[in-house]
Parts: structure tokens; sequence; C-alpha cells
């Protein structure tokens, strides 16, 4: 029998490109020949994932287009993570547009079974579609997101509201969640701009793709996968949580980027600490926190008492200066406090025992990582979707405590978060009466995570039904 022929193609940006290999493997582990397209200097983020993969008996190949070259962008600039000025995001979207013939040429030439390309190329819906290749759309976000998102863009039930701190309700939602003008990107704001022209496209290409790939489970957010189906009129299918794919200690630890901490120093530390002990610090691979901010959140954990790991990234202009440091801080935390500077192993760290706690910034990627892990979290969001994201940790699940991030700003870090903010969150995510209850919450989370991904699971089947489906395209179009 001939194999089924998925070609896979993520934003060049690592919150994009870390779930889809996930997710390409996830398929080749079913039999099929999976095939990721991205660009030469991201190309080695794979070649380590694809390599295992093919060793154990899988069939994964990686197809490179040259990326393109555009005024504004600097030379070798091929990631979302190499900006330095959020304002330079819309060109980098721009320069991705133009790899639109050469994808073209690369479906023309392999003519896979389906393509599933990134929610940022809504084009490809229209590339695959001259060669009758079904378009699968992966946008990175949770059934409960896109959800709030989109009744939030239709609705527009900010419209009237005059000051950022004046607050609305999700309309048509099944929970009552409650938001602030100021959390609502500029974007939705107003769509005049290119960039909201952009989203809307993308949007568009959503709704005339095959359909949607969520990286989420069943049971973690019923209410808001039934209501994308049936209120919202996708066709969609869950097949998370995808980080769950990476089983062996080695998986773990090197995904994504090369690590600043190597994985024996890593568990070594984190072997000496007891139980739900440390608190993990980490805010995605686009954050870079001003150097008042770090001060802040320095401050705020040394006055919490609480051990922790933080990963801190600095922007590219700061020349790693260390400024941001209270003085003697290094020296008072030796032992206590474990700072990486650069990439972290998070799915390694999550998931050992000594972690009690997650300060993350609610990318969906990092939130679904520390639900499989059974984590606890204290949400700082700043831009994307990661408000939505917040509120469903917070106020639906209730396994999270609220920085009191309130503003929607992109890279630099939700606002301006005094130390005191941090020390009550994190104190409260560790210890306390409320700390157990939101920790019996997590591990039948995590529990549920791992069945959903188990043969017979909710995600173990829908992905059998797609690739079911996808086999007997066109007939069941
Ligand atoms: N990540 C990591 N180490 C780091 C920073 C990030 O492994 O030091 C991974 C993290 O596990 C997650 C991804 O990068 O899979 C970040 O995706 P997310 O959606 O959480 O946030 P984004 O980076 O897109 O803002």
């Amino acid at each position: 029998m001939v194999k089924l022929q998925v070609f896979f193609f993520p934003l060049m940006a690592h919150g994009h490109m870390i779930p889809i290999l996930d997710m390409a493997k996830l398929f080749a582990s079913r039999g099929v020949h999976s095939t990721i397209i991205t660009t030469p200097l991201n190309a080695p983020a794979f070649a380590k994932g694809v390599q295992r993969s093919n060793d154990l008996g899988s069939q994964m190949s990686v197809k490179i287009l040259e990326f393109p070259k555009i005024d504004g962008l600097l030379e070798n600039c091929e990631n979302a993570d190499q900006i330095a000025n959020p304002a330079m995001l819309p060109i980098f979207f721009a320069a991705t547009k133009l790899l639109k013939d050469q994808l073209e040429q690369l479906l023309k030439e392999h003519r896979p079974n389906c393509l599933v390309a990134d929610i940022s190329f809504p084009w490809a819906t229209d590339s695959a579609a001259k060669f009758d290749i079904p378009r699968l759309v992966f946008h990175g976000s949770s059934f409960f997101a896109s959800c709030a998102g989109e009744q939030v863009r239709l609705h527009r039930p900010f419209q009237n509201l005059k000051s950022d701190s004046d607050e609305f309700f999700v309309p048509n939602f099944p929970h009552k969640v409650k938001l602030c003008l100021s959390q609502i990107p500029p974007y939705v704001r107003s769509e005049e701009t290119d960039f909201a022209k952009t989203i809307i496209e993308a949007r568009e290409s959503e709704l005339r793709s095959y359909g949607v790939i969520v990286n989420s489970f069943y049971e973690l957010e019923p209410e808001y996968a039934d209501h994308y189906r049936n209120v919202l009129n996708r066709k969609a299918w869950h097949i998370g949580p995808l980080s769950l794919c990476n089983r062996s200690l080695e998986e773990k630890a090197h995904r994504g980027k090369q690590a600043a901490i190597s994985e024996d120093d890593c568990l070594k530390w984190l072997d000496s600490k007891s139980p739900n002990s440390v608190l993990y610090v980490c805010f995605g691979s686009i954050n870079k926190f001003p150097s008042k901010q770090l001060h802040e959140i320095a401050m705020g954990l040394e006055a919490s008492g609480q051990q922790f790991i933080w990963v801190v990234r600095k922007g590219t202009n700061d020349k790693e200066a260390e400024d941001w440091m209270p003085e003697g801080f290094d020296e008072r935390m030796t032992g206590k406090g474990l700072i990486i500077r650069g990439w972290a192993p998070q799915v390694m760290i999550l998931d050992h025992g000594a972690i009690g706690g997650f300060v993350t910034h609610c990318g969906w990627n990092s939130t679904l990582e520390g639900i499989a892990a059974g984590v606890p979290m204290v949400t700082w969001p700043s831009f994307a979707e990661q408000f939505y994201n917040e509120k469903l940790i917070t106020d639906v699940l209730r396994i999270g405590v609220a920085v009191g991030a309130k503003e929607w700003v992109i890279g630099t870090g939700g606002g301006n978060i005094k130390s005191d903010a941090v020390e009550t969150a994190v104190r409260s995510i560790i210890s306390g009466e409320e700390a157990e209850e939101r920790r019996k919450r997590c591990k039948g989370l995590k529990e549920m995570a791992r069945k959903a991904v188990e043969e017979g699971g909710s995600s173990y089947s829908d992905l059998n039904a797609l690739i079911q489906e996808l086999s007997l395209y066109p007939s069941s179009s």
C-alpha cells in the first residue's frame, strides 16, 4: 500500500516549529510519511527529531525553501526570535508571503496527500487547492482561546469602552469570562492596520481550508471543543497534548534550541530538591523583558523565599548586561535559585517532581506542557491569545493564580508588575490550603492528558479518524 504523505509547514518561530515537529513525529509514528518544510537556518532545529524518528523506523524528511530577501530585515534573520524590535514583525510576515512560489513548486513536484500549514500562511489554502491538496490549518491555540477570540472579533463587546481598565464579558460563552480593554490586541481593536488585515485573511483562509488541527484534548475543555465545532462551525481534530509524544529523557531535553545548561547539571540541581518545592519561571521563546521588570522579578522571588529555576532572556542591545540584578543577588541565591541564561529544556524541567509551580506567559504550548506535567501556574500573559489562556487557567480550570498583567504588549512582558505582586503570587502557588486544592486538580488533568494520547484515548482516536479521512480523500470531502 502507498504511504500517506503529509507536508507540515510551520511559521519560523519556536512556538510553532516545536509543536509542528511533534505533530509530524506523531503522524509518522502512525505510518504516515511526514515531511517538514522550512528554511536553511531553521532546519537544524528539526534535524535531531527527524533523525531519532527515522532511527525508530518512522519515515520523516525535511524540505528546504530559501528564506526570501526583503528590505528592512537583517540578513540571516529567518526566525521570529531574532527580531529585536516587535515593530519589525510585519516585515517578517511580508517576507514569508514570498515563499508562495517555492511552496507551490514543491507541492507540484511531490503531490502530498495533505498540507498542514501554519495559520500565519493564509495563502497556503489557495496554493494547495491548485493541486487539489487539502490544506489543514494549525494555529497553535486552545479551543477556548480560539472561541473567545472569534466571539470578541465578531461581536466587538469592547466597542463602547472608554478607558483601558473598563471591563467586558466574552459574548455567547459557556463561562462568564471578563477581560479589560487593554488586554485586547491592537489588531482586534482596530481592523485598519496591515497586520489586522493579515489576521482577517488568516481567519478567512481557515474557513476555506479542509479543517483545523488543535493541540489540545477533549477532556480539558469539552464545552469549548463543542462550541468551536457546533457554534462556530469549524471542522477540527484535537490530537494533543503534542509534547507528550516526547517520551524519553533525551527527547524532552533536546526540544527546540540547544539548551544553555547541560541535562546532567540541570537534573542534578533538581534531584537535590524535595517534591513540589521549586518554581520554574519562563516566559516563552519570544519575550525579552526590560531590565526594570527583571529587577522586580528578582526582588519578588527573593522576598517570597521560594526556590526557583528562572530562564532569563535579554534583548540583543542589552549586551548581556546584568544591570537588572539586585546587588549580591547571585551570591544570596546560590543553591536556592538557578538562573538559565538562554534556552532551557522546559519539558524535562516541568516533568521533574521537584517542580511545584510554573510562572508562565501563558503561551499555549507552555500552558499545555504545564497541564500535562500537572503543575499549577502563576499567569503572566503578555501578547497573542495569552490573556484568554490565562482565563482558562485561573477561572475555568482553577489551576492558577494571576500576577495581575493587564496590558497587551508584544515581546516585552505584560506591563509593569511590581515585586510584591510577584511575591504574593508565587508564595500562594507553592503553599497553603488553596495550593493543595489546585495541585489536586492539576493531578487530575495530568492523568486525563496522558489517557487522551494513549490507545483508545480521545486524542489518539481523533488522529486515527483524521488519518483515515485523509487516506479516503477526495471521496471523504
Ligand atoms: N521553550 C523551551 N525553552 C525555553 C523557552 C521556550 O523549551 O527556554 C519552549 C516551550 O517548551 C514551548 C515553546 O518553547 O514549547 C514556547 O511556546 P509558547 O507557545 O509557550 O510561547 P511562545 O514562545 O510562542 O511565546
